[in-house]
């Protein structure tokens, strides 16, 4: 089957091993879940549930907002014991609304309507099922799933790729899933075919899961899912590299790739898409692959939303030494853990506690001009003249440049022989215009409020001086009134005498 030529990639180190052979293990329940309302793409949901509720598994407890949003459901039965802030596993490090769930142990769960046929349903019921059920892109995008389904079949889709990619070093979570699920990830690609009205479906899935190709070809045999392999390398996990690699199709810099007629979801999704549909299960629990040099026993575990990452640690035997780094997701792309109280939520897809071995940090050196990072760059991007202009604080320059563009995949950064943290200097500069826009949103927002306000004052001024106006006209009429009738009376009262 071709394959076509891609830009830029590299292949680090996988080490993948530890975890890959291990089966899915289901996590015990913690003590306490903290289900943060904000897990996705989009306006965060809103709590519909109080302190003191009882609640089932699968039971809804956030509703969506607007049109990007998506809900979040209890990921076992027992009692919410408080609303409020939670530390969040984002960068920032700050604490985000979360409702917390105190187990009951008995995992009652909240019936949902399952279809007699999930096959027979419309397009339309597909996608409301989906949105009901809070799935999002569970290969870190997090983006809901429902809104891309309705969105891919309104610009007329027709082919629809199931990214088994997976490069990131360490995790292997998507590759269980596919050996241990496969018949249910092709009903879950067939049912997301129907949503949006896809004639064809690929899965791509990279050379180094051979268990994984094996069972999802023998899953999709008599069906019109076609599995392919690609090559490993990152970043093709990417959603743009992989359509490159199955299809030689390029998606416009800023462009979707529902704008060229694809659409891409994870392995992960389809799989949460079938239990949704056929099983009328929301999205509750997902796989995490626990690794790392300092974890004792590197595994995949199935995880409820909600649990501390500290337990997904304690659950593979602990630490075996004192970790240098804690990463939420993969070492590439994912971001340090400053503490492992914060949960695990929807787009997590890797816990990694590593090594100072692991990291290999070392001092920057100057720049060599070996331009390695340009030929690294599956963007097409300039990453040395990138980082040049945001060293100097032209942050114009790097737009120009295509900083926009970046994706933050670092592989740039992984070549660099002068250990020159390229993708950190790009984050930053990210952050950095992001920030502007806000302040100039707000400046403007600020200017139009003020514009209003003087707009009104002036009309008010003007309305007054016209009424003023007005009166006075009104009493110069009056009195020329009372003039000429006290005329008129002083002419009769003449002519009578
Ligand atoms: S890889 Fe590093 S040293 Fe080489 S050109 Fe890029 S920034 Fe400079
Ligand atoms: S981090 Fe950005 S600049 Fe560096 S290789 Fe990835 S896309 Fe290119």
């Amino acid at each position: 089957m071709k394959l076509f030529k891609l830009r830029g990639g590299i292949h680090p180190e996988g080490r993948k091993a530890s975890s890959a052979d291990r089966a899915i293990r289901a996590l015990p329940l913690p003590p306490r879940l903290y289900v943060p309302l904000q897990q996705h793409v989009g306006a965060p949901a809103k709590p519909v549930v109080q302190v003191g509720d009882t609640v089932l598994a699968g039971q809804l407890i956030g509703a969506g907002q607007g049109n990007i949003s998506a809900p979040v459901h209890a990921p076992t039965s027992g009692r919410v014991v408080a609303i409020g802030d939670h530390p969040a596993p984002h960068p920032s490090g700050l604490s985000a609304a979360t409702v917390t769930i105190a187990p009951d142990g008995e995992a009652r769960w909240f019936e949902h309507d399952v279809p007699a046929d999930p096959f027979a349903l419309t397009p339309d019921d597909i996608a409301a099922r989906v949105g009901a059920a809070g799935i999002v892109g569970l290969g870190g995008a997090t983006f809901p799933s429902a809104v891309k389904l309705k969105l891919s079949r309104k610009s007329g889709v027709d082919t629809l790729i199931i990214n088994g990619g997976e490069c990131e070093p360490y995790l292997t979570c998507d590759d269980r899933i596919m050996r241990e699920r496969a018949a249910e990830i092709v009903a879950g690609i067939r049912l997301i075919q129907i949503a949006v009205g896809a004639r064809h479906a690929l899965v791509g899935i990279e050379d180094n899961k051979p268990e994984a190709l094996a069972a999802m070809r023998a899953a999709a045999a008599g069906t019109d899912v076609e599995i392919r392999m690609v090559p490993a390398m990152y970043p093709m996990g990417w959603d743009k590299q992989m359509i490159q690699a199955l299809l030689g199709r390029e998606v416009p810099a800023e462009g979707r790739s529902a704008d060229i007629g694809v659409l891409v979801h994870n392995v992960a999704t389809a799989w949460a898409v079938q239990q949704t549909i056929c099983l009328g299960r929301p999205l509750v629990s997902r796989v995490v692959t626990v690794s790392g040099g300092a974890v004792a026993q590197p595994c995949n575990l199935e995880v409820p939303i909600g649990t501390p990452v500290q337990a997904l640690f304690d659950a593979c035997g602990g630490f075996r030494s004192t970790p240098a780094r804690l990463v939420l997701g993969g070492p590439m792309m994912g971001h340090q853990l400053t503490h492992t109280s914060v949960p695990v939520v929807k787009g997590s897809s890797g816990v990694l506690a590593l090594t100072q071995a692991e990291i290999g940090l070392t001092r920057p050196a100057p720049c060599i001009r070996c331009s390695s990072c340009v030929r690294a760059c599956p963007v097409g991007l300039l990453p040395l003249e990138m980082a040049a202009r945001v060293r100097t604080d032209d942050l114009a320059g790097a737009e120009t440049l295509g900083l926009k563009d970046c994706i933050g995949c670092g592989s740039c950064s992984y070549v660099c022989p002068s250990s020159i943290p390229l993708v950190h200097y790009f984050n930053y500069a990210k952050g950095e215009l992001m920030a502007q826009a806000r302040s100039k949103l707000k400046q403007e927002a600020t200017k139009k409020l003020a514009d209003e306000r003087n707009a009104r004052m002036e009309r008010i001024a003007r309305e007054r001086e016209e009424a003023a106006a007005a009166r006075k006209a009104a009493k110069a009429a009056r009195e020329a009134a009372a003039r000429e009738a006290a005329a008129k009376v002083a002419a009769a009262t003449e002519a009578t005498a």
